[in-house]
Formats: structure tokens, sequence, C-alpha cells
């Protein structure tokens, strides 16, 4: 079934979630014979002509012979591509060029230039600031690392473009021909030892046809030019998009970026650069700030002296700088319809703060649910707040399996640990998209056109209900464990809830948590947890041993409350590090070619750079008092 306008896409999606089980499967029998022969599939296949098959017998042999798989297994195979192979290994369709990003997801790091054959890689396609689902293989170096994602074009028998913008316009509709204040930001790119050129997944889509493509379909606008965009240096394309930003602002219809940290991230610096920015709106100049001469050159063709624009600009922040920056953004962009980006899971932190700036009535819209592997599901309910949003899966994206997980909260120490995640959850076999049940949570397994087969995404989702024959999920956490020092196992959501609650005392001190990270001190006996806080606002040494003492009390895994009883884990540590160092933590993973479109800071830490940095930054130290 062929989409061509949004509308059509809806009336598509409707026809696809009523036949979920049946499209699932005619979407798995296109891809393996889309990919049919290709030697990853040959190992498990061998010669079963796929065509031949009946989509449900084929659904059935796929799942009982190809086994799950994990980005390991994979990574040899992109690295010969990368490498310069040619014959077919993951994709039948010939790869054209290479695009790299950097993944923060598990807080691991990679720089560019260091592919290594110790590193895995795997395929999928980009983010994209606004929905945009483009069936191109992507192939990935290590869900910590390098990503390399050769891209070619697929003849597919149905859209290979979703949008669903639809949904939004709906809801809130906006000017056309107006324009879009985003975040975005690209990065460099260089060429694999088998000279394929790469760059970041998000650097091609800001630079590619279909970007500017959307922008006429949408009749949106993005502020800032390509140069501003991809740029490299994210501080003078942030300044710059505040700059094209405010020249524009009658027209800014809504603001976005990928995650919600950009967002956060750059109004912080907004408080920074508004007096250059006012004297640069007034005289129709760049600030000496802006070094890189291509960015210049085109920001200066755009902006004109502005000595009215600047003179009210410089009256509403003069009145923001009293309100500590409260509702900055229908101040200064008043025609804003919303704010647009993902804002669940790791970015849940950083709402109260996108709350702060966006004032009581402009909405915040949450962005769908998708990977560098594969778009997975869309918000339908844009007027729904961030923290209740459910993602409906889509089911022509990819082919989608589900490990049911079982949490063992109130096992015995040595009960049984089963599966790929190393941590405390129990896995059943997992079942096809239309199999699923509602309140059961699950890992999300992928198979995909861009050439991974039966891969292991590690997100925890859990399935809220069903739109006609679609599951809806609730997204919980990345899978990995990210604290344990014994028994004990606690995930990036349960960490991000005890920090919520530890850090409720802040409120009272009209202070702020800004941002933090975990560790799990191992090096002296008993080990114990450290959790680093960077604060804005002056808050009492007593407020903060007791924000230390409920964060400790607020873990609440069983083998965490016994090792803690028993002292086999000692006194959580809480460690508050000067204002700026979270900052220093991206620009460490930006100056080594990160993208600040898919930062994302890393909730737990074994990295020495890192904890390097923190220890450095740590302004004070306090040591639990519960459980004595
Ligand atoms: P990336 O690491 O850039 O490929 O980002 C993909 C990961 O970000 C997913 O596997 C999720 O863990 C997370 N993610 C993406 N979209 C959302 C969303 N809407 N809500 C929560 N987490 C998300």
């Amino acid at each position: 079934m062929e989409a061509s306008s949004s509308e059509d896409m809806i009336i598509w999606f409707e026809e696809v979630a009523k036949n979920a089980g049946k499209v699932q499967m005619e979407i798995l029998k296109k891809i393996l014979e889309i990919n049919h022969g290709v030697e990853y599939l040959e190992k498990w296949f061998g010669d079963i002509d796929v065509h031949k098959m009946d989509a449900e017998a084929l659904q059935s042999l796929y799942t009982s012979m190809v086994p799950l798989a994990s980005h390991a297994d994979l990574e040899p195979y992109i690295q010969r591509i990368a490498d310069g192979e040619t014959s077919p290994l993951l994709t039948k369709q010939p790869i054209t060029t290479l695009s790299l990003r950097l993944l923060f997801r598990d807080g691991l790091h990679i720089a560019p230039g260091q592919l290594k054959e110790d590193k895995s890689m795997f395929p999928s396609p980009p983010i994209a600031p606004r929905p945009l689902y483009k069936c191109s293989s992507w192939l990935q170096h290590t869900d910590q690392g390098i990503f390399l994602c050769p891209s070619f074009s697929l003849d597919l028998s149905f859209s290979d473009e979703f949008e669903f913008d639809e949904y939004i316009l709906r809801v809130y509709p906006t000017k056309e021909g107006g324009k879009i204040l985003e975040f975005i930001y690209g990065s460099k790119q260089f060429k694999t030892k088998g000279g394929l050129s790469a760059g970041t997944a998000t650097t091609h889509y800001f630079a590619s046809q279909e970007f500017k493509l959307k922008q006429q379909q949408t009749k949106s606008f993005t502020c800032s030019p390509e140069q501003v965009i991809t740029s490299g240096d994210y501080k003078q394309s942030t300044y710059c998009h505040f700059l094209l930003g405010l020249f524009y602002s009658p027209d800014v219809e809504f603001i976005t970026s990928t995650f919600a940290y950009c967002i956060v991230q750059a109004l912080t610096l907004f408080e920074e650069y508004w007096i250059d920015l006012c004297n640069d709106l007034s005289q129709g100049t760049l600030s000496p700030r802006i070094t890189l001469p291509g960015i210049r050159r085109s920001v200066l063709d755009l902006i004109k002296p502005n000595t009215h624009l600047a003179t009210w600009v410089r009256a509403k922040c003069e009145e923001l700088e009293g309100s500590d920056w409260y509702g900055l953004i229908p101040k200064l962009w008043p025609n804003c319809k919303y704010v647009y980006s993902i804002m669940t899971g790791s970015m849940q932190p950083y709402m109260e703060k996108l709350k702060h700036y966006a004032g009581d009535h402009l909405p915040l819209v949450s962005a769908d649910y998708g990977s560098t592997e594969s778009w997975i599901g869309v918000n339908m309910d844009p007027s729904c707040a961030p923290q209740n949003v459910t993602f409906t899966v889509v089911p022509a994206f990819s082919y989608f399996e589900f490990i049911p997980l079982h949490r063992q909260h109130h096992k015995p120490c040595d009960a049984v640990v089963a599966g790929g995640g190393g941590d405390d959850y129990l896995e059943d076999d997992p079942v096809p998209l239309s199999k699923v049940k509602i309140g059961q949570q699950y890992e999300i397994v992928l198979t995909t056109f861009t050439g991974l087969y039966r891969y292991r995404l590690g997100d925890v989702v859990e399935v809220s209900g069903f739109y006609k024959g679609t599951p809806k999920l609730n997204f919980l956490c990345r899978r990995k464990l990210i604290l344990t020092v014994n028994i004990d196992k606690n995930t990036e959501q349960d960490l991000q809830l005890a920090v919520q609650k530890g850090s409720q005392p802040l409120i009272k001190s009209r202070a702020e948590l800004v941002d933090f990270t975990s560790h799990a001190n191992i090096v002296n006996q008993p080990g114990h947890y450290v959790v680093y806080w960077e604060i804005k606002g002056v808050v009492n040494e007593d407020v903060l041993d007791q924000c230390c003492k409920e964060m400790d009390a607020a873990f609440v895994d069983h083998g965490y409350v016994v090792s803690r009883k028993t002292n086999s884990i000692g006194p959580l540590e809480l460690c508050i590090v000067e204002r700026g160092t979270f900052k220093k933590i991206m620009e460490y993973f930006i100056g080594n070619g990160a993208t600040m479109s898919q930062f994302k800071t890393p909730r737990c830490t074994t990295n020495q750079v890192l904890l390097k940095i923190l220890n450095l930054y740590t302004i004070k130290r306090f040591r639990s008092t519960a459980y004595q």
C-alpha cells in the first residue's frame, strides 16, 4: 500500500494497525526476500528458498533457525564492510556511504578513527529530529561507540518514508511558511579503511535531500542554514541557532531537538549569550565568538540590523533574568505553539527544567520512540503529558519480537539469572507482536531491512494497551544493569527514581538538580554506590546530608537493602560537583567526535576519564546514615 500525504499516511497506518500480525509476517518475508542469500542469513538458513514459502511458515522457520543476536554477533560483518568488502554480507543492496555516530547510551566512548576489530557494529536508520522514517541501510559501530551506517535505496512495495506529523498538526496546527527553531547538530566526517566516506548518522540526515524535502512538504522551515547545523562546534552552532531563532522570532512556530537534553542545554547557554545576541541583532553583526568562516558567511548573509527587535529582546531578557528565566520560550517566541522532543526515559530528569523554560501554558509534546537500529512507535496523542505518553508500534517499520521479562525483586541472592542483559530479569521465549500481553514487560528484538536479524535492542518496555491490533508501549529503561556491587541490581530507572526521591529536599532550598551520574565503587571493601550531583543554587550541608540518606533509602532492590543492612555494601556516597562539570563531560564527548544531537549523559560510568573529571570537580562529599 502506497502512502503519499500525511492524511494518506494516517489511513495507511489505521489499516496496518488493524492487520498488525499479518503485516508483520509480510514484513519479515519481504526483509528475507530482499536480503536472501546474504552471508549472515545463509549461515543459518542454508539454501532455503524463501520466495516460495508462505509468510506464516517462514516466520516459524525463521524464529526457530536464526538465533537471537547482539551487536557482537554482527560486528565482524560490519567491520568487513567498513574495510571495503563488497560481497553481500548483511544486506543484498550494495553499500554506497557509511555513517558514523557516537553513542553514549551505556556511557562508553570511542573516538573516530578508532575502528577496531574488538568493537561491535550493527545496522539501522538514524533518529530524525522530527519523525521521518527512511528505510536505508545504516550500519553502526558498537552500541557504546561508533556506528557505521551504509546507505542505499530500497525498492519497497510500501512507502519507504513514513511521516506522522499529521497527529501533531491536528492538535497544534502551524502556519504554512513558518519557522522551526531546531537545536540540531551534525559532526565531522572521515574515510574508513575501505575508502567509504563516513560521518554521523545525523550529519548525513541533516545534509540529505530528505531533510530539505521534509521542510518543503511540511512548509515549515528550520531557522538555521546547513553550515550552522553541521559546523561540528556545538557552541558556535547554538549561538547561531539562537541568533537566527530571534531574528525570525515572530515566525517561529515550534521549537524542537531530538532529545530534551539538547534544548535544556541550549537554553542554559542562552543565559550566557543573550547580551551578545542583542548586540548582533541590533547591528546585523556576528559576535567574535563565531570563528568558523563557513558559519559566519552563511549567517551574515541572512541577518540584517533590527534595532526594534533587539530592544524588544533586551527588555524581555532583563525581565527574565529577574525571574530565573522562567517562561523564557513563550516570552521570546510568542507564536511558538509547542516544544517537541524525546522527553521520556533518560530524558525525564530534564523535564522540570524544560517546564521552567516553557512556563505554565506552552505544551510539551513528547516525540516518537525509535532508535538508530529502527523506528519503533509513534506518539498518537500529542496532547498527552510527557510522563503519560505511550508509543504505538508501527508494524511496518521492522519485524518485531518481544522477550517477556520477569523481574526477580524478591528472589534469594542465588536466584538464576537468565538472558543476555546481565541483570535480574528472567526471560521467556520471544513472542511475535500479535502475542504480547497488557501489563507484561518485554525486551524488544528487531529484524530490519538494514541487515539486523533477531537483534536484541536492549530497551525494556511495558505493554499498556492496544491500538487496533498493534501494541502501545510504555518505555521503561535500557535493560543493561547499571549499578551493582554484589547481589544488588539496580537499573537506570531504579537510579532515576532514587535520585528523584533523594533530591526532594532541594526544593525547599529553592535549588535544583542540574544533572547526575553514578558509579559502583568496588575498589575498597565493602563496595558502595557513588552518586554525583550537580546543583544550581545554595544548599546547606544538613540538607545535602538528608538528600544522601533519602537517596540511599530509596533504592528498594531487595539485594541492595539486604546488603546495606548487613554492611556488605557500604553507605551511599553523594558527591556534589562544581557548576559546569556535566557541561565539561558533554564537551569531552563532543570533542572526541560525538554529536550533540544524540548525546545522553551516561547514568552510570566506569569510564576512567569521566571519573577523573567527576572526582576532580567534586567539592563536597556526604556518606549516608541510612541503615545505621
Ligand atoms: P540512539 O542511542 O541515539 O540510537 O537512541 C535510541 C535509544 O534512545 C533507544 O534505544 C531508547 O533507549 C532511547 N529512546 C529513543 N526514543 C525514546 C523515547 N521516545 N523515549 C525514551 N527513550 C527513547
